[in-house]
């Protein structure tokens, strides 16, 4: 019997840490009730919550361990081979505007949602006040980590001081810069000094690889972990009084996953929705669960590559970029978020409030690390751009945190969707997207020579 697929795996687990997290969770109070504050009981089941968490966590400190190395070094060798450097301009030029425009696209589809549905008039002002009081401390932390980009200091940080520094605390866009510097470099100097190099830097690719898969193994028991802490300590009478500003936001994720992703794939590279979610599926789950764009980052490499067909130098440059600097789905989310707040405090942002809206956002997701809740922080710059009052920033913050997660498990999801989009138009135009034939060749030889356990 063949075994069944490790996407369907970890939908699997997925599926179970949501129905385990929703017992826990609905069964709260009577649960704690009955385990106590303290005896054998309560040891059991502080033992088992540690436990839980352990598992989670130390999932997601192997992606991230796997992240800097796989991007460093897949990127020098991706670099070094290609022998001309308009190529390499070429697919940076396409890929960061093709990034720039979805971006504005989504937080556009986000902004006009808001406009038609108006979630903030479902909020009652009684209501709304209840909420901003809960959540005051978690507002005022948010806004206190809020810092407005400078955009030439921004583009300064891409270049590092020091690239050891940027591959010891994992600076993103600056380690690709390092990478693609040093890939650049080595086509010039002469071959033999080059030649083995490129062969390490090659040889350490497979070996991070082959890691990325060994991990991925464990996947289906850490994403059971991860969805049960969350959906566990989910508050769900807020979320079912914040029903329809959710709604919105994960309508507008729909559209962009459903609707506009797979618009411009049809458009640009004639693929078909089957082909493209069936590759990307253990991506798209794992940013789910995690909510970190970053930490899935050596899983959407892998995908995109090997189940897409992309190519690596297309794939080591556009995903990592991404990474960082395309996120699509938290851009919505704040289109939406932004647009509510506004609405349940009764103030009126026009069309320059939502143009700059589309500005800022766009500017803030560039060189911000995709990781859990930080497209929180970056719309207290975007509700600052705005002139937002302080007060009404924080009570709508404070509201709107309760339901974060959920939703930052859904934006996520959306931002990897669209970095992998970009990967497939990027590299049908440069004529390096395998046919779905090629891509089932090469797995199935993979397959046999035991090289890959298909992540
Ligand atoms: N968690 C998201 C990501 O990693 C960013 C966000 O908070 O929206 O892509």
């Amino acid at each position: 019997m063949r075994k069944l697929e490790l996407h369907w795996q970890i939908l699997i687990g997925m599926v179970a840490g949501l129905v385990v997290g929703l017992v826990l969770n609905l069964a709260g109070p009577g649960l704690s009730a009955a385990i106590g504050t303290e005896g054998p009981l309560h040891a059991v089941a502080m033992f088992v919550v540690h436990l839980n968490d352990f598992v989670g966590d130390l999932f997601l400190r192997l992606l991230r361990f796997i992240a800097v190395p796989i991007v460093l070094f897949s990127l020098v060798v991706g670099a070094s081979s290609l022998n001309d450097l308009q190529k390499l301009s070429r697919i940076g030029g396409r890929t960061i505007a093709i990034y720039l425009v979805t971006t504005a696209l989504a937080i556009t589809t986000g902004l006009v949602l808001a406009d038609l549905v108006q979630p903030g008039h479902w909020v009652s002002a009684e209501l709304r006040d209840t909420l901003a009081a809960t959540g005051v401390a978690a507002a005022a932390d948010k806004i206190d980590k809020a810092v407005a980009p400078d955009v030439w200091a921004t583009l300064l940080d891409i270049v590092p001081a020091n690239p050891f520094a940027s591959l010891a605390s994992g600076n993103m866009l600056q380690v690709v810069f390092a990478a693609l510097a040093i890939g650049v470099a080595l086509t010039l100097v002469p071959r033999d000094k080059a030649e083995p190099v490129i062969r390490v830097a090659d040889g350490l690719t497979e070996t991070i690889i082959k890691l990325v898969h060994l991990v991925m193994l464990t996947a289906p028991i850490a994403v059971f972990a991860l969805i049960v802490r969350v959906i566990a300590t989910l508050g769900l009478d807020v979320l079912g009084a914040l029903l329809v500003y959710t709604t919105t936001v994960v309508a507008g994720l729909a559209v962009m996953m459903g609707v506009v992703y797979p618009g411009l794939l049809r458009l640009f590279t004639g693929m078909g929705l089957r082909r493209f979610y069936g590759a990307i599926a253990p991506a798209q789950l794992l940013a789910f669960s995690s909510s970190s764009s970053s930490a899935t980052l050596p899983v959407t490499m892998e995908c995109v590559d090997e189940r897409l067909g992309c190519g690596e130098d297309v794939t080591s440059f556009v995903i990592p970029l991404g990474a960082t600097i395309n996120m699509d789905g938290t851009a919505l989310y704040q289109g939406v978020a932004a647009m509510f707040i506004a609405q349940i405090y009764g103030l009126d942002l026009g069309v320059t409030a939502q143009l700059t809206i589309v500005l800022t956002a766009t500017l803030a997701s560039i060189g911000t690390a995709g990781v859990p809740g930080v497209g929180l922080i970056m719309l207290v710059i975007v509700l600052q751009s705005v002139g937002m009052p302080e007060d009404v920033m924080k009570g709508g913050i404070a509201i709107i945190f309760s339901v974060d997660r959920l939703l930052d498990m859904c934006r996520t999801t959306c931002n990897v969707t669209g970095d992998c989009m970009v990967a497939a138009v990027v590299a049908h135009a440069e004529g390096d997207l395998l046919t779905e034939a090629q891509v089932a060749t090469r797995l199935a030889k993979a397959d046999a020579a035991g090289l890959d356990e298909n992540p």
